[in-house]
């Protein structure tokens, strides 16, 4: 019988975690694992604060989808669309011509990313900041125009309750945590760290 196919759209801890633990669970027989991530890594992202501060060189910090997962298929192309009704995905391969695939079974693990482009104009000129719970908005205000050699016009914060997370038979729940947007004054431009992030 042909094998299972479940195609995983991502490539970081949560798509990586996800092919090892079926790979164990189902052999290659019974099921045939393709990976398609951007890049053909993955980044360790709590080790990137080392790597800005030179502590670690950025290799150190990334690792190869296909030595992470030899018993998965990784593919290094962008997946642009699913269509549901035909169980198919469609994605950019590396001649830039679209290409279209058929899945028994496709996991969502692409990441999220902040959506500032919901106000007008947020998307140019704030920037959002995971900062410390106890921190006001003066001394946020203070720092980031300290730090970027800007001018900040406003700082809004919201608090963010800690995800549930369960591990084995026990639950529990993750730190709360604060996030600030910046809005900078009028033809104010973060420095280069962002634009070449
Ligand atoms: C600087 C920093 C430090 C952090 N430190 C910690 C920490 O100490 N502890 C902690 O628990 N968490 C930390 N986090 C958060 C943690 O990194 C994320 O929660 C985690 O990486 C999310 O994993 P993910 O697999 O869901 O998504 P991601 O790691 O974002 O991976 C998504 C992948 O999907 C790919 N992708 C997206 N769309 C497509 C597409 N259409 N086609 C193909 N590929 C696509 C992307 O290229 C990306 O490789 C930190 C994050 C950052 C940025």
């Amino acid at each position: 019988m042909k094998p299972l196919r479940v195609v995983i759209v991502g490539g970081g801890f949560a798509a990586v975690q996800f092919a090892k633990t079926l790979r164990g669970k189902l052999r290659p027989s019974e099921c045939e694992i393709l990976l398609f991530n951007r890049e053909n890594h993955m980044v360790f992202h709590p080790l990137l604060a080392d790597v800005a501060g030179a502590s670690i060189n950025a290799d150190a910090a990334a690792a190869p989808l296909r030595q992470m997962l030899p018993g998965a298929g990784c593919r290094t192309e962008r997946v642009q669309r699913i269509d549901l009704p035909s169980s198919e995905i469609e994605f950019e391969d590396g001649n830039g011509a679209l290409t279209r695939l058929p899945y028994d079974h496709v996991v969502l693990a692409c990441g999220a990313e902040s959506n500032l482009g919901i106000i007008p104009g947020m998307s140019d000129h704030a920037f959002a900041f995971k900062v410390m719970r106890d921190a006001t908005k003066p001394e946020i205000k203070k720092a980031v125009e300290t730090l970027f050699g800007v001018k900040v016009e406003a700082v809004r914060v919201a608090n963010v309750h800690g995800k549930v997370k369960r591990q084995g038979r026990f639950v529990g729940r993750r730190p709360d945590w604060k996030k600030a947007y910046v809005v900078l004054k009028k033809g104010e431009k973060m420095v280069e760290f962002f634009d070449q992030a």
